[in-house]
């Protein structure tokens, strides 16, 4: 254990923009915490990769939509690290294409417990660790929102939008709600990413399909996401909280 390091937990660190974020902080200087829900081999493969560039990072599965992983999770950081000084609240879900017409209660209870309930959850477990008001020392949380949230993603998925308006207000009320406390709260919109979260909800070529119609003309990237939250999380945002950063390229 290297308590002097800064820790950073990364809700779906393994892969994708959660994976970018793992990278660039874990070049920073913070000890990583990748947490996953299934594929350990990706997270794995990260933390050695991680290792192997001399940087000091551990695998935690857990499925944050489920309160007591989400619990074990953040106990799992607190004896490996004995500390937390930054969470991304990473970890989302899409579903398959559909219009709200076709929507099954199943999906929108999936959709909001894992994107919703799960990123409330997470946020507790680390104002509990990080704010003043419990004894902590302060810290940092960035919430991954989506642009979908303005969009609304109609005839795609609107529960996944809606499940991210709720990412944008849980930022605007959470850091007003512990300003006072050490814990700044912000968010990071991206736009349409290059990630496999596309094929996860049945459409791999979404990105090749949707590029022309962006205003760049291309998607962003993991990478690109992420320097936005590390710039959050760092001291050069001291006076940051409650802000939602687009990364969409001007969409
Ligand atoms: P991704 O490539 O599909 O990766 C998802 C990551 O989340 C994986 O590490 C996965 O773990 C983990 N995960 C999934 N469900 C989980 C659960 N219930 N509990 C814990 N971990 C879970 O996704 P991404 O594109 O990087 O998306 C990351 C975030 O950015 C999401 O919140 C997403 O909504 C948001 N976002 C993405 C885009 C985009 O275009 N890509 C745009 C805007 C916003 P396993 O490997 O174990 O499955």
């Amino acid at each position: 254990m290297s308590a002097d390091k800064k820790t950073l937990l990364v809700t779906g660190g393994s892969r994708g923009i959660g994976a970018a974020i793992c990278r660039q902080a874990s070049e920073a200087g913070y000890r990583v915490a990748v947490n996953y829900v299934s594929n350990q081999a990706a997270a794995d493969a990260l933390v050695d990769e991680l290792k192997a560039a001399d940087g000091d990072a551990f695998a935690v599965k857990g499925d944050v939509g489920n309160e007591a992983d989400v619990i074990a999770i953040f106990e799992a950081v607190d004896r490996a690290s004995g500390r937390l000084d930054a969470f991304v609240n990473n970890a989302g879900i899409v579903d398959v294409k559909a219009r709200v017409d076709e929507m099954s209660a199943e999906r929108l209870e999936r959709m909001m417990r894992i994107n919703v309930v799960g990123s409330f959850l997470c946020a507790r477990e680390a104002v509990k660790r990080m704010s003043t008001r419990h004894g902590g020392k302060g810290g940092a949380i960035v919430n991954i929102s989506s642009a979908a949230a303005r969009l609304g993603s109609p005839g795609e998925y609107v529960d996944y939008a809606a499940s991210k308006g709720a990412i944008d207000t849980l930022t605007i009320g959470l850091a007003r709600e512990v300003a006072l406390e050490g814990v700044r709260v912000n968010a990071v919109s991206p736009g349409i990413t290059e990630t496999e979260i596309h094929a996860s909800g049945g459409q791999p070529d979404r990105v090749a399909r949707m590029q022309e119609l962006l205003p760049m003309k291309r998607a962003g990237t993991a990478d690109e996401v992420a320097s936005a939250v590390l710039y959050l999380l760092s001291d050069a945002a001291s006076y940051i909280t409650g802000a939602i950063l687009n990364v969409s390229g001007g969409r």
